[in-house]
């Protein structure tokens, strides 16, 4: 049989939920050539869509958006708190700040001064449906040239010694390189055996839309109860964790009686449901895939990490991996990597996804209908009223403590980079959106700029005055944002160059 054959491409992306199209933005922003493949025909998603789509925007991937250009664009599509679409914990006259299993914190709680360095009123939030992330990412992708080929999902792979035959759709694909981005029970994962491993689940949660024949018999709000926890905004939208092991979630029909049977159960009351108008189900099981990097086949997002929603997390890790794979493929790709850049993924992002992993997991010990779990929600609901509790929560929610393991130079190091206020009136989140690294000199130091050209193809030299430098002479940003070198004082060139070399492979000529 003829098995038709399509051109090779750079990279091959399975899956264009949001971190396939992102991650194809990054690797086209680069140069290279992406062919997503995506298995469903049909865009449109209803739980894509508001209310259950909703999903809100840590720090990093505001940021990150912000760094492409992205975030204006999904900012004129945010819900705000004041609509009537807005999740029921939005509409407060209390900024709330997010939650652990359910137990809000709230801005004014939080004290930043405790946080690293950063530049005052830099954090803020975001919450958009997951259809208009879709689009955005999609429009742009396809604005930078990238192919989407729609209903022709992965069935198999092969993998070669310098690339991946990919089949899918009754066709061949060729690629030097196959990203797996297609959500959580991955086809790549599973075909390029790459293990998954972790801890199974304890409940089966239900996001329903219902009708109610009484819409007042349910209050409204998150409620811990005996069974489990109900969520409900009236007239008829729920959430809903039933302990059962997660023995329904996928094994039978959604039908009205069980959601009906099940709420009764959890609220403990007569609720009658008279009609089911969309259901899905999910779990709390943990799992993240042994390795993010297989012979020429990588992981990224749902596909490397899967958790419960209930932390609301799992995009913003996926949007993440996405940003700090982009730029370390497409030097891979151009050959100007050094030898284990592509590895750095995994030794940052893995670390990441475990530490979020666990993150669900706590919430999980907190929510079990036990006597020892309601005692231990007292316990946090009091830590988390006090300043301290509250900045604590909202570090790690936020995502603002995340640092990577890039070694202890300066504090600095391995943090996403401030977006400087810079003199000329821009900033460096906007001198990012090149896609390029940049060594950002406020001391216009002549050693750091003859530095600079020996990576000129790689590295972009600015020097100008900041707003407030927060004590900085001059620092080196890697194209994801992240710092990879800072310096207090004036000098430090043979630091700077080391880790210039090191992220950013030789140098066009001998450094001086
Ligand atoms: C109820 C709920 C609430 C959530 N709330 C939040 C939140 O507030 N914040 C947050 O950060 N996260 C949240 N999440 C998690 C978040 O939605 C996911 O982590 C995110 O969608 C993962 O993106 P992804 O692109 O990796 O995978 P997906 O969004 O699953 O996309 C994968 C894509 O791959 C396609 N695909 C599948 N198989 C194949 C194949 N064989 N070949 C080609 N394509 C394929 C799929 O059709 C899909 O388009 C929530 C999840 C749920 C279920």
């Amino acid at each position: 049989m003829h098995i038709p054959r399509t051109n090779s491409h750079d990279v091959l992306i399975a899956g264009a939920g949001p971190v396939g199209l992102f991650l194809a933005c990054e690797l086209r922003l680069a140069g290279c050539s992406v062919l997503v493949l995506e298995q469903a025909k049909d865009l449109r998603n209803p739980l894509k869509e508001l209310p259950f789509g909703l999903r809100g925007l840590s720090v990093p991937s505001i940021d990150s958006f912000d760094r492409r250009d992205l975030l204006r664009l999904i900012e004129e599509r945010a819900v705000p708190r004041s609509s009537p679409a807005a999740a029921h914990w939005m509409q407060q006259a209390r900024r709330p700040a997010g939650h652990f299993a359910g137990i809000q914190f709230f801005h004014d709680q939080i004290d930043s001064t405790q946080w690293s360095p950063r530049l005052p009123d830099t954090v803020s939030s975001v919450a958009v449906d997951m259809a208009s992330i879709e689009a955005v990412l999609a429009t742009r992708a396809e604005t930078l040239g990238v192919e989407i080929l729609r209903g022709c999902g992965v069935e198999n792979l092969k993998q070669l010694e310098l690339g991946v035959t990919v089949f899918a759709g009754g066709r061949e694909f060729r690629g030097q390189w196959l990203v797996g981005c297609d959500g959580g029970r991955s086809t790549v994962r599973k075909a390029a055996g790459i293990g998954f491993t972790g801890t199974d689940p304890e409940f089966t949660g239900y996001s329903a839309q219902v009708r109610l024949a009484d819409p007042d018999v349910l209050k409204p709000g998150r409620h811990y109860t005996a069974t489990g926890m109900y969520i409900y905004a009236a007239p008829g939208t729920i959430g809903m964790v039933g302990f059962d092991g997660g023995a329904f979630h996928r094994s039978h029909p959604i039908t009205r009686e069980h959601i009906e049977a099940v709420l009764r159960k959890i609220s403990g009351t007569e609720v009658a449901v008279t009609e089911l108008e969309l259901a899905t189900t999910w779990t709390d099981r943990a799992f993240q895939a042994t390795e993010y990097k297989k012979g020429r086949v990588l992981l990224a997002g749902d596909a490397a990490h899967i958790h419960s929603p209930l932390g609301g997390q799992g995009l913003n890790l996926g949007l993440g991996d996405a940003m700090n794979l982009g730029w370390k493929l497409a030097a891979t790709i151009r050959g100007t990597a050094p030898d284990d850049l592509l590895d750095s993924y995994e030794r940052e992002r893995h670390p990441e996804g475990a530490r979020i992993l666990d993150w669900s997991r706590a919430q999980v010990a907190l929510m079990r209908p036990s006597p020892s779990s309601r005692v231990l929600e007292s316990i946090i609901r009091d830590l988390l009223q006090t300043p301290d509790g509250a900045t604590y929560f909202a570090g790690r929610v936020w995502g603002i403590e995340s640092r990577y393991d890039l070694g202890d130079a300066h504090p600095m190091v391995g943090r996403s980079a401030p977006d400087f206020e810079l003199t000329d009136g821009t900033s460096l989140n906007q001198l990012l959106r090149i896609g390029h690294s940049i060594l950002l000199d406020f001391e216009a130091c002549e050693s750091l700029k003859s530095l600079a050209r020996n990576w000129s193809d790689r590295i972009r030299y600015v020097t100008i005055g900041a707003k407030d430098r927060l004590g900085l002479s001059a620092l080196l940003v890697r194209p994801d944002g992240v710092i990879a070198w800072a310096s207090d004082s004036n000098g430090g060139e043979m630091a700077a160059a080391n880790s210039a070399s090191k992220w950013f492979g030789k140098p066009l000529t001998t450094p001086p």
